[in-house]
């Protein structure tokens, strides 16, 4: 089967969850039939569309290692095929010029509200003869084109996702504007379901896969197949992505887009990888991690469902750790550092960099998102961070001052370079000092790390030993252990 498939976005906002998804199966379907994914930006909509969204588009779209073959092309480039084709339909006679003014649809939509019926337009320009025409234009009105929609027809076609979907042609709203308001010896901007038509048959589109919210335009688009003359592609709809309550996902739910994903720190793989599980079920349905490219192979619609898919930030986020767990450290790196800096950090990518990357091995394995290390790390970075209360309850405990005292007397000749040695040392100051291992432990938890939790100690111990932070830390800890005299 030979496949071209599009994704078509409107830059009118950022990458979306939602069109990144149909990004997802278009580009599964595409590459499981070794076909063409074209990326089409439907930038008609002048007001709205800029060229910020159409840069947030394509990279969120390479980011996620969603490659397109063909594109980016632009409809706003295309204006004079989408008039030659509402041309066509004109002297075809199955689009005319409706000379009905804004006032008169208010007045006309008012009536039906009131009649309580669903609002429509009546088709009355649809059979002006040349003399009525020419009276509307010398009144100076300027008509849109409509195109003729039999309300008498059922419009049936077979949705790879849906099953046979059926619509009358009386619930289409009655002959639709296909050009918007221009002088009658012109051609106005053609709209949104015309141009899509156009397009896709210009593109030889063989399978249009997109959201449930386009099914009512699959109707009007399959009259303008016909009308056109033109082979109809299949056509799938996805579910759409729901809130985790069940409800269509909002901005109110926060992150929507892929590039707010992209900066809480969820890598590629991960998301791309959680977002082909947003209504496709593998054939092993058990299987939950796997690469684009694996998901390509098998990839079908008929294991895409019809209900809604609810965002599960659990997945997400345990697919995200998966991922950040066997990371090599050189890599994870990289992709921290910008974290490190954006948490205020100092970080030098170069002269710190063996330093960081002990850092990454030390923290990866409890990494959930990348934006966590801000957080994670600031005991190894900040050296005015303050100490918890539970820690600062830990160090006024009788005994603690005298071990860190001890400790800190130890380090300036003490080789702290690797864990047998810090073991070696934490030894030595179980002897020295006499106190119980566990004391001696959790008053160094709480005296460098400022916290009774956090990660491995001894490795934490290491890191800020090479920066010469425990010398400080102690200091602070000894000073904080001592018995506090009261005012009054
Ligand atoms: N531009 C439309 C959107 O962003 C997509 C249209 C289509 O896929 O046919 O929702």
């Amino acid at each position: 089967m030979s496949v071209r498939v599009r994704i078509a976005p409107s830059p009118t906002g950022n990458l979306h969850i939602g069109t990144a998804r149909t990004a997802v199966f278009n580009w599964l379907f595409a590459r499981h039939h070794g076909g063409q994914f074209i990326l089409r930006v439907e930038d008609t909509d002048l007001e709205r569309s800029r060229p910020e969204f159409t840069q947030n588009i394509t990279e969120g779209l390479q980011w996620l290692g969603l490659q397109w073959d063909e594109g980016p092309f632009f409809q706003s480039d295309r204006m004079d095929l989408y008039k030659q084709n509402v041309q066509t339909l004109l002297d075809k006679g199955l689009a005319y010029r409706c000379y009905v003014t804004e006032a008169e649809l208010n007045d006309l939509r008012a009536s039906q509200e009131a009649q309580k019926l669903a609002p429509r337009y009546d088709n009355r320009h649809r059979d002006l003869t040349p003399e009525q025409e020419a009276a509307f234009q010398a009144e100076g009105r300027e008509p849109v084109i409509r195109f003729k929609i039999d309300d008498h027809r059922n419009i049936v076609w077979k949705d790879m996702v849906r099953g046979t979907v059926s619509w009358n042609g009386s619930d289409l709203g009655g002959d639709m504007v296909i050009a918007r308001r221009a002088p009658a010896d012109q051609i106005g901007q053609p709209l949104y379901n015309f141009v899509v038509v156009v397009d896709d048959v210009d593109m030889g589109i063989t399978h249009v896969i997109r959201g449930e919210d386009h099914v009512a335009n699959t109707a009007k688009q399959l009259l303008l197949y016909e009308a056109l003359g033109a082979k109809v592609p299949e056509f799938s709809h996805t579910p759409l992505i729901l809130s985790p309550t069940g409800k269509k996902l909002s901005k109110r739910d926060g992150v929507t887009s892929i590039s707010d994903f992209q900066k809480m720190g969820y890598v590629p793989v991960a998301l791309a990888n959680y977002m082909s599980l947003l209504g496709w079920t593998p054939t092993d349905s058990t299987q939950e991690r796997f690469t684009l490219e694996e998901a390509a192979k098998e990839f079908d619609f008929e294991r895409v469902n019809k209900a809604g898919a609810k965002f599960d930030w659990d997945k997400l986020n345990w697919l995200n750790s998966q991922y950040l767990h066997e990371m090599a450290a050189a890599e994870l790196t990289d992709l921290l550092i910008p974290y490190w800096q954006a948490a205020g950090y100092e970080v030098d990518g170069e002269s710190d960099r063996p330093w960081l990357e002990q850092i990454a091995t030390l923290i990866g394995p409890s990494l959930e998102r990348l934006d966590q290390v801000g957080e994670m790390c600031r005991y190894l970075f900040d050296p005015e961070l303050d100490y918890t209360e539970d820690a600062i309850a830990h160090l006024q405990k009788d005994g603690v001052a005298d071990v860190l005292k001890a400790v800190a007397a130890a380090l300036p000749n003490a080789a702290l370079t690797t864990v047998d040695e810090a073991k070696a040392l934490i030894k030595d100051i179980t002897k020295s000092t006499g106190a119980k291992k566990g004391l001696i432990m959790k008053s160094l938890r709480a005296g460098l790390t400022c916290a009774l939790k956090g990660p491995d100690l001894v490795e934490s111990w290491l890191l800020l030993h090479q920066k010469g932070l425990d010398t400080v830390r102690l200091e602070k800890a000894i000073a904080l252990g001592q018995p506090q005299h009261g005012g009054d």
